[in-house]
């Protein structure tokens, strides 16, 4: 028998697993050490709001019964190795979904990255951290596993497509994921563990008999007509196939550069651009959990979500809270030398002393009118502007320019700078120097308005390191809203967050899915 129970439990009843069952079993009316009888977990969310922090916990107790397996996916995977082929550009979670799709479809996918394997590719992190050395084609961008790999691994989407969303979550866990990012309302996975997941998704197209190629990158397209046949290789190398998926990412400028050259209608698009905000881990926790010390030793360190509109110029924009990483570390995301990005990952722990987020302000196309010159790539190009200032004004390395956040505020020059988790090193600049006024304006107001809705925010103690920029693609690659297939290049079919249609992990793996499953239904239409 098995009886599903709805619970508030202090942080210790819902994370100590003893503890749990114990309180579990006496709520379904059992008594506690019944050895018949097992509780677990199938839905977790804390509740901060009160001064007491509850987590609401949707049991599920099984008595005479085993409990059934919480993974329903079975991670089984037919051979492809002799069907046609399908061209996968880029290995990010778009990408590797899309391939892992394919082969459940029966087509054989070619995921072509220009990145190294997940191992290879620590090593040119650890150059950009120690030695600042930018490797274009092997970074926290790109590389197996995209960007998604040396990052929080947060696994939460805005998406309400539920269960599309448990089948990317299902895979993961086959692939050896945690149950817990079944059960978690907020569910990540960690930097440490994603390589390792990573890996597993490869070796599944592999032992499928699909092929991932590192190392080798999309310099050209094969065009015949107004239809995509395959790519060319930066060796020279012509890859043909019944279509291809191009998931490159926001940050391959070479491809929109490419997309433009050729004539492939792409299109300019709003994005969001700003700074990293990094606070101790402890402060957050105080001011979320209302505890006067530390959040002890059950909670999980704790998060924020802030929002805020913005007036200037007569122009309102929003400013938000951007990838969130409690407990986490900021990076060095730049994908070329000469150029300063920051971006944030964690562990799966969260148990750096440091939280930090990107702070960012929306951009729209109108905000920009001295780079319309620059069609399609306005938004782009005025992204990567305001990286190589940040690059100039941090002194030349992948050292970056940051102020303390009252300073900012004030407009004051930081006499001198926090202890930060960022590796390659902070140089105290004026950031309204690095920010375009427009962006450093709306942020002053945005943390003007955080530090009244989160008491103790707004603070000295506090850092702000730029620039975070890249927030979602600055170029769109338009394609139909049924067949997904671009509206002007046959057999191409624009993927992922690079293109404009997801944001994240976990809906850039659903778009993964989604482009494969429409591509082999159209090639299966017509032949
Ligand atoms: P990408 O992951 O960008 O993958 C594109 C791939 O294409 C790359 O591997 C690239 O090397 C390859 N490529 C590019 N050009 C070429 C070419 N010409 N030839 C061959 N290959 C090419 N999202 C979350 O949901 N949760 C998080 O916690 C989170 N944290 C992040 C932390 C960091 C540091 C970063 C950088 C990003 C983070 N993100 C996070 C965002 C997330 O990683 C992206 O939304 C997601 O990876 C997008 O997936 P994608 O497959 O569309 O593109």
């Amino acid at each position: 028998m098995k009886k599903e129970l709805q619970l508030q439990l202090s942080p210790e009843e819902a994370y100590d697993d003893r503890l749990f069952q114990h309180v579990a079993l006496k709520k379904a009316g059992l008594s506690a050490d019944n050895a018949q009888a097992i509780a677990r977990q199938i839905r977790r969310s804390i509740d901060a709001r009160g001064r007491q922090v509850r987590v609401n916990v949707t049991a599920e107790v099984f008595i005479n019964e085993a409990p059934t397996p919480l993974l329903q996916t079975p991670k089984a995977y037919q051979n492809v190795s002799n069907k046609e082929q399908l061209i996968i550009v880029g290995a990010g979670p778009a990408g590797l979904f899309a391939a892992l799709r394919a082969i459940e479809l029966g087509i054989k996918p070619i995921v072509i990255e220009r990145g190294k394997d997940v191992r290879a590719r620590r090593r040119d992190l650890a150059a950009i951290n120690k030695d600042h050395i930018v490797n274009p084609e092997s970074n926290y961008c790109f590389g197996e596993g995209g960007a998604g790999t040396y990052s929080d691994g947060k696994l939460y989407t805005r998406s309400k497509k539920r269960g599309d969303i448990r089948r990317i979550m299902e895979i993961l866990v086959a692939h050896g994921a945690t149950e817990e990012i079944l059960v978690d309302a907020h569910p990540h996975i960690g930097t440490n563990k994603l390589p390792k997941l990573v890996a597993e998704l490869r070796e599944s197209i592999l032992q499928a008999g699909g092929e991932v190629l590192f190392e080798t990158k999309v310099v050209d397209f094969i065009l015949e007509g107004n239809e995509m046949k395959g790519v060319v290789t930066q060796e020279g190398e012509k890859i043909k196939g019944i279509g291809v998926i191009l998931a490159t990412g926001h940050s391959a400028r070479d491809i929109f550069h490419l997309l433009k050259h050729k004539n492939i209608l792409i299109e300019a698009k709003p994005f969001a651009l700003g700074v990293r905000i990094e606070h101790s881990q402890n402060l957050i926790d105080r001011i979320q959990y209302h505890c006067e010390m530390d959040r002890g030793p059950y909670l999980p360190a704790s998060s924020y979500a802030l929002v805020q509109q913005t007036y200037f110029q007569g122009k309102q924009r929003g400013v938000f809270s951007f990838c969130m990483c409690p407990g986490g570390f900021i990076v060095p995301a730049a994908t070329s030398p000469g150029e300063i990005v920051v971006n944030g990952m964690s562990p799966s722990r969260r148990d750096s002393k440091f939280a930090n987020s990107g702070m960012v302000a929306a951009v729209e196309l109108e905000d920009l009118p001295q780079y319309q010159k620059y069609g399609a790539l306005a938004a782009m190009m005025f992204q990567a502007e305001v990286e190589q200032k940040a690059w100039l004004l941090g002194g030349k390395t992948q050292t970056a320019p940051a102020q303390r956040m009252v300073d900012f505020v004030n407009k004051k020059v930081s006499p001198s700078l926090l202890d930060t988790s960022y590796q390659p090193g902070l140089k105290s600049v004026d950031m309204y120097e690095v920010l375009p006024d427009f962006i450093a304006e709306r942020l002053k107001q945005g943390f003007v308005a955080f530090g009244k809705k989160m008491k103790g925010y707004l603070t000295n103690e506090a850092q702000i390191i730029g620039v975070e920029s890249r927030t979602s693609s600055p170029v769109r690659i338009p394609r139909d809203r049924e067949s997904f297939e671009h509206p002007e290049v046959k057999r191409l079919y624009p993927c992922g967050e690079g293109a404009g249609y997801a944001g994240g992990i976990v809906s850039a793996a659903m778009d993964g899915e989604r482009c494969a499953e429409k591509l082999i239904e159209q090639y299966a239409r017509v032949h």
